[in-house]
């Protein structure tokens, strides 16, 4: 019969035998005391589909509008076209009530503070954000100096690596929700003194011993990148000693390059000056990095100079090397933040696709695109109606959890609520490419990004104008300093020029892609001033680590791993073999156990002569994928997205250093927010191995 029997749903077929693993060991709902399941994934999904719809209640929605937003947040899950974050997938209606992924806290340098952000504090603060499954962010450039004096105490600083490390061993001890190691985002600003042993900290000799739940990222401005290119100096700045508005002298920067209008940028340094009885040395003109510098060097703030292209060799070498340090473009980031009226970003997440605001969390949940290609007369082609409705329903369950949450700390529920970011992100980007027959490393698969990213970020945006005229803007909306990132979208010519990439998108694809090369954006800005605005960003592509499995598709927007591979999880080692690649070798007549099982020894196809040219192309693994097209793939995806994308740049293990410089900065000119290499067995440990016989 149909539908239920015994507690089997037919939707439970749609789950792989990955997906069932991982939703077992993990996300499945046990009893604490006799540890049997409670619960079928079929009833999680309702279990977070009723707890989400219920928010509707508190907006005057009636039971039976409950019900029906309840339905359909149930149906987009159950069909695996959308599923939110981990943390909302395992906490929703639990004990637990932590549901975002996402946060960024602030570390003062100071042991507590009044507010709760100096370095003790946020120690406390993370281990509350760990215990529940959520990962954290940081930025330490405020921390003063190794050397440093310490006043109350006569005594020597010990350095922002050094509070790194116990930051490292309290999320060894805190599990996160008992079920997943914490992650953690460690940034340093690179005009900080002890920059250099910050990019060396993960890397030769301490590479797979030290700070092993970090990721590490320098904040990496403009004048920095200039300095590489002209082979200048640029100043270290010990953040303590200078008298500049605002916490830091980096924050005098921030008004110095443009990001506020000039009016804006007098009316808060003339705040600052009252509230902190400083004196400012020149009232009348926005400062330049130059005079910065001289106000540093007066107040001795400036430690030494260094040669901008030395530090650069270094990051790379790092990089290369291990992995880390990565990139996070700090004017980049804060130009294209929405509401940099609120205050300047200086963190991200762990993995980076969420560039926020101190104290500030973000949940995020993505489409699976795999699942919106369907065929027509013989062709495959995208369903745009079908996406547009996921996409609604999907931005409504997003905003929901920002009032189903419960948050480990009332700053974070102060700063979450008043700007009310949500992120929207895909999965199955590369496997709706094989779909459609395009190979990730073409300029028609570029094409495809750049206006998928186009269509998803209007729906998104679109669907969060609505959410504000029956429910509200977010408080800290105003429409006139808003900043619409479509304004400042680079074109998807001027990408392929950066990247001096050549080569014409074909007539099919543009017919393809016609529906969201079209949309209008100057009238979503007119709806926008005249409805509001519910939630301050609305987009991010996460990593979809495990969400992606759970779907049974390609993570994120990555390139297929490998058509056979092992993966490594905290819960066990599973073998795949991609079932989207068995259905071609099927097509073609090719799905004998040796073929596969030769295959399966290197995980790929591209030095096959045997296999048919067309599947050696659509089948292109990460590291055949040549690495300038993973970059225009994330600088694509970053153009039509308000927060930033979370993509690993894939290197073969003998490439070069070189490669990594040229990559880096090239990710600087395309206006990506962030970057990240791996090279191939650059450490002992990685997620996933290539072949099945390693
Ligand atoms: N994250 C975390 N611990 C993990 C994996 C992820 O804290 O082990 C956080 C981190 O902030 C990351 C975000 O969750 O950037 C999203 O990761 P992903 O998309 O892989 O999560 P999923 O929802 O698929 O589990």
């Amino acid at each position: 019969g149909k539908g239920k029997w015994n507690g089997f749903d037919e939707r439970d077929m749609l789950l792989s035998y990955n997906a069932l693993k991982v939703l077992e060991a993990r996300y499945l709902l046990k009893n604490p005391d006799t540890l049997r399941y409670v619960e079928t994934p079929q009833m999680m999904f309702r279990r977070v589909a009723n707890f989400l719809a219920k928010v509707d209640t508190s907006y005057g929605k009636s039971e039976e509008e409950v019900k029906k937003i309840a339905d359909k947040f149930y149906e987009i899950m159950s069909s695996l076209k959308f599923l939110p974050n981990t943390p909302t997938l395992m906490n929703s209606g639990t004990r637990l009530g932590v549901l975002s992924a996402c946060f960024v806290l602030p570390v003062r340098d100071s042991m507590t503070t009044p507010e709760g952000e100096g370095i003790y504090d946020t120690l406390r603060a993370m281990a509350l954000v760990h215990q529940q499954g959520g990962g954290t962010g940081f930025d330490f450039s405020e921390l003063r100096p190794k050397g440093d004096v310490v006043a109350s105490t006569a005594g020597v600083a010990s350095g922002p690596i050094s509070f790194m490390k116990i930051f490292d061993v309290s999320t060894d001890v805190v599990k996160q929700g008992g079920k997943r190691r914490g992650a953690n985002m460690g940034i340093m600003h690179v005009w900080h003194p002890d920059v250099n042993d910050f990019i060396k900290a993960k890397t030769g000799q301490l590479k797979d011993a030290q700070l092993q739940n970090f990721n590490i990222s320098v904040g990496i401005y403009d004048y920095f990148m200039k300095a590489v290119e002209r082979d200048e100096e640029v100043p270290l700045v010990n953040p303590r000693k200078t008298r500049v508005p605002g916490s830091n002298w980096d924050s005098y920067m921030v008004k110095a390059r443009g990001y506020m209008d000039e009016e804006y940028i007098q009316e808060l340094i003339l705040k600052e000056l009252e509230e902190k009885d400083a004196v400012w040395l020149d009232e009348s003109s926005v400062i330049t990095l130059d005079e910065a510098m001289v106000i540093a060097e007066k107040e001795g703030a400036v430690t030494s100079k260094v040669n901008a292209r030395v530090i650069f060799d270094e990051i790379v070498k790092g990089a290369w090397d291990s992995g880390d340090p990565g990139i996070v473009f700090i004017d980049e980031i804060n130009r294209r933040h929405p509401i940099n009226y609120i205050g300047k970003i200086q963190a991200t997440n762990p993995c980076a696709e969420e560039p926020l605001l101190p104290w500030e969390s973000c949940n995020l949940g993505s489409v699976n695109l795999e699942k919106f290609v369907i065929e027509k007369e013989g062709k495959a082609i995208i369903d745009w109606d079908s996406l547009a409705d996921t996409i609604r329903y999907a931005v409504r369950m997003l905003d929901n959890v920002i009032d189903a949450n419960r948050y480990p700390l009332k700053q974070i529920e102060e700063a979450t609520k008043k700007t009310r970011k949500v992120g929207l992100g895909v999965m199955g980007f590369s496997r709706l490419l094989v779909r459609l027959g395009i190979p990730y490393d073409s300029v028609d698969a570029l094409y495809v990004s750049y206006n998928l990213a186009k269509f998803v970020y209007y729906q998104a945006f679109h669907a969060s104008i609505e959410l504000a005229k029956e429910k509200g803007s977010f408080p800290a909306y105003d429409p006139v300093l808003y900043r619409d990132i479509f304004d400042t979208a680079r074109s998807f010519n001027e990408l392929l020029e950066v990247a001096k990439l050549k080569g014409e998108v074909s007539p099919s694809v543009k017919r393809l892609m016609e529906r969201a090369e079209s949309l209008d954006f100057s009238q979503l800005k007119g709806e926008r001033m005249i409805k509001g605005l519910r939630n301050s960003t609305v987009m991010s592509i996460a990593p979809t680590g495990t969400i992606s499995i759970i779907s049974g598709t390609s993570s994120g927007i990555e390139p297929l791993f490998a058509l056979a591979f092992i993966r490594n999880v905290a819960v066990g080692k599973f073998m795949e073999v991609d079932p989207l690649f068995l259905e071609y070798l099927k097509r073609y007549e090719m799905d004998d156990p040796e073929v596969v099982s030769k295959i399966a020894e290197t995980g790929s196809v591209a030095e096959n002569v045997f296999i048919p040219r067309t599947i050696r192309n659509v089948f292109r693994t990460a590291h055949e994928v040549a690495p300038e097209y993973h970059l225009l793939h994330q600088a694509s995806w970053q153009q039509w997205n308000d927060s930033g994308v979370s993509k690993t740049i894939n290197l073969k293990s003998e490439e070069t250093p070189e490669t990594v410089s040229k990559i880096y900065m090239m990710a600087w000119r395309l206006g990506v927010k962030g970057i990240t290499v791996y090279r191939d067995k650059s450490k002992s440990q990685q997620v996933i191995y290539f072949g099945i016989k390693k």
